[in-house]
């Protein structure tokens, strides 16, 4: 067995290869160009902010508070953590900075990594990407809505073909508190069959027993409670005005009454989007995008009420879809033409003519470092090139280029200098 290089890089944390960069790089400028579409702005935050935020933001009773921050000390004694997520951040900045006096709602949008001591697991890393979208200061469930509609469209786009969307409500301080208690009571009648994490959740936050896989907890929680069933009149109704626009957009949804997700802040509407791959059947679908609506963290982390909701779609989770679902990424980058030379002056020559490519913006490809014409036309073959210009000996002292036509074989010689514009001309017309 072959030794194991000594440093290799921390668990859950990931190289990005260049070969899988089209795909982020894909998702990325599809996130973005729906962002534009749909008016979110950018917004950048750093890495990391006071651990204090995300204790008060994402909740102390939460996994990623109770075991999944990175937080250090730093020289001067304050206590940061690199961000488990993007929204108390964002709201954090929000406020910090008097959005609520600009016109609203205001949308944000960031794109960046995320840090959680996860335990190791399938999909489940310790530093990954998340594209996020937030919407400020509008309580109208059309947010909602138009919400899970730009991150439905963000995987539609990226053409995935078997998306469902789960939501659900999970009320908010006018009648969760007292589903709550509701909750607990039926939990605490059957304590004894609840698995050890539900024991503790009785306790600490009994809605996370709603989310639970164990099956020892299954048939426990058919017959639990359901929050929809205890919403308030006002949560009722922003529950049935959401559905109503998911309805009107077409939007394939489902009802999940044990949809919770983990963290404190959320208010009303929460929701996962899937993609459910029937040939990939007994593979446990795992959520790529969740969010939902949180109207109380704005008083959270500075006092001040603003009605927000959004959500985050984990980057590496849906690559990891895409290459499962063959789904291709366009080669936006490929390149059609191969520059090929052979002895000292062609190379020379070719060096000049290749920066003459660049400024007429045409991509094209080079092994300047091979001398074989064969080998160098071999790389031309595999990086599927339309054309190839050659420049040999005899070609650099005359001052021409050959170009070849890979599809056909067909070989012309032009002048140097009117390289790129015959190019140009044959890759307009190609089009
Ligand atoms: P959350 O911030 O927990 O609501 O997660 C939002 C999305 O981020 C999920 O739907 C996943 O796609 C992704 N995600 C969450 N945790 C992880 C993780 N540990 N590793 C990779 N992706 C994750």
């Amino acid at each position: 067995m072959a030794k194991k290089q000594k440093f290799q890089s921390p668990q859950g944390m990931h190289d990005i290869l260049p070969e899988d960069q089209g795909y982020f790089e894909k998702l990325y400028s599809t996130a973005e160009n729906i962002a534009a579409f749909y008016g979110f702005e950018k917004i950048e935050t750093p890495i990391l902010e006071f651990t204090e935020l995300y204790e008060k933001g994402t909740g102390l009773n939460t996994d990623i508070v109770e075991k999944q921050m990175f937080s250090l000390r730093t020289k001067g004694g304050d206590s940061l953590t690199m961000r488990p997520e993007f929204t108390p951040g964002v709201m954090r900045a929000f406020i910090q900075h008097g959005m609520m006096n600009l016109p609203q709602p205001v949308k944000l949008y960031s794109i960046g990594p995320v840090f959680r001591y996860e335990s190791p697991q399938a999909g489940r890393f310790r530093q990954f990407r998340q594209v996020n979208f937030e919407v400020f200061g509008e309580k109208s469930p059309a947010i909602d809505a138009q919400v899970i509609q730009a991150f439905y469209n963000l995987l539609s786009e990226l053409k995935f073909k078997n998306l469902v969307i789960e939501v659900n409500s999970i009320g908010a301080s006018c009648c969760r508190p007292y589903f709550k208690k509701i909750l607990t009571s039926y939990l605490r009648s059957r304590v004894n069959s609840l698995c050890l994490d539900c024991k503790r959740r009785v306790r600490e936050n009994p809605l996370r027993f709603l989310d639970c896989k164990e099956e020892k907890c299954q048939p426990i929680k058919a017959q639990a409670p359901q929050i929809i069933d205890h919403l308030c009149e006002e949560c009722n109704n922003h529950f049935k005005e959401t559905l109503e626009f998911l309805d009107e957009l077409g939007l394939p949804y489902r009802l999940n009454p044990y949809l919770v997700r983990g963290l404190d802040y959320y208010t009303k509407t929460v929701f996962e989007i899937f993609n459910e791959t029937p040939s990939l059947e007994g593979t446990l679908p795992v959520a790529l995008i969740g969010g939902g609506r949180y109207d109380n963290l704005g008083k959270v982390v500075g006092g001040k009420d603003i009605p927000a909701c959004g959500g985050a779609a984990g980057v590496e989770r849906i690559v990891n879809e895409m290459k499962k679902n063959k789904l291709r990424v366009s080669a936006d980058t490929k390149k059609e033409v191969f520059l090929a030379q052979v002895g000292d002056l062609a190379k020379k020559k070719s060096l000049k003519l290749f920066e003459e490519f660049r400024k007429a913006k045409i991509p094209v490809a080079e092994s300047l470092s091979k001398d074989s014409l064969k080998v160098q036309l071999t790389r031309a073959d595999r990086l599927n090139v339309r054309y190839a210009l050659i420049l040999g000996q005899k070609e650099a002292l005359e001052k021409t280029v050959i170009l070849r036509d890979m599809k056909n074989g067909i070989q012309d010689t032009y002048k140097i200098e009117k390289a790129v514009s015959e190019i140009k001309k044959r890759l307009k017309r190609k089009k």
